[in-house]
């Protein structure tokens, strides 16, 4: 009942171009129920185990988001169904990701994560790195992957001003390589915005928010 009402609420607040993630983590595959019969037909994991597990107990029309950092020897559990990866910082994830998709008769969409807050802690490529990574000769031979799009996360803080200008940040540099376009490169997607600054996020450019506790509850 809450969650569809949460759910009503925040989609009321999204221009139509921003898609919504509903980050369900941790949750209980009743509440993704909910969620479901309310509409929602994406939803956000972070752990790769825990989104077999719901993946393998729910229907099929839903689309998968892994949003955490990923390990490279677990991408074989979600390969056959994951239908887009937000974590991805390496050439070498891209690596196995492209190898596992393989395998699968597939190709994976992904976003490559930018570090943008202050914090040690987050992980992602800077701008140099992001821009190495995509002029690598490497990349342009995996054919099982689709780089769509970019993600990052603020700085944990209340202070709008130093959220807002991160999000900038990242804005800035996913506008410009838009024009950098190649068989398996192609930025249209900009993930960013959680409950707590995704007001924010939306105002600065992002067309994809990643929303658990407003939605479901705090965990
Ligand atoms: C948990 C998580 C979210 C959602 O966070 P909320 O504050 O609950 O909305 C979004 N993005 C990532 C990467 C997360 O790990």
């Amino acid at each position: 009942m809450k969650i569809a009402l949460n759910l009503a609420k925040i989609k009321e607040l999204l221009p139509q171009n921003v898609s919504l993630v509903a980050v369900s983590k941790t949750k209980p595959v009743a509440d993704l129920w909910e969620a479901y019969h309310a509409g929602q037909r994406i939803f956000g994991e972070n752990k790769i185990q825990e989104m077999a597990e719901k993946w393998a107990q729910l229907p099929k029309d839903i689309q998968w988001h892994m949003i955490g950092h990923v390990q490279s020897n677990k991408v074989k559990f979600m390969a056959s169904f994951v239908n887009l990866i937000h974590g991805v910082d390496s050439l070498k994830l891209l690596e196995e990701i492209n190898k596992q998709a393989k395998k699968s008769s597939r190709i994976i969409d992904c976003l490559l994560q930018i570090h943008i807050a202050k914090e040690q802690t987050k992980f992602g490529l800077n701008e140099t790195e992001f821009i190495s990574l995509i002029l690598d000769e490497n990349l342009k031979k995996m054919q099982n992957i689709r780089i769509i799009g970019l993600m990052g996360m603020a700085t944990f803080t209340t202070d709008s001003t130093i959220i807002a200008n991160e999000f900038k940040d990242l804005k800035k540099i996913y506008d410009n390589q838009k024009q950098h376009i190649t068989p398996n490169f192609e930025l249209k997607i900009l993930s960013m915005g959680m409950s707590g600054d995704y007001k924010i996020a939306i105002e600065n450019g992002s067309n994809m928010v990643r929303i658990g506790s407003s939605i479901f509850g705090n965990r």
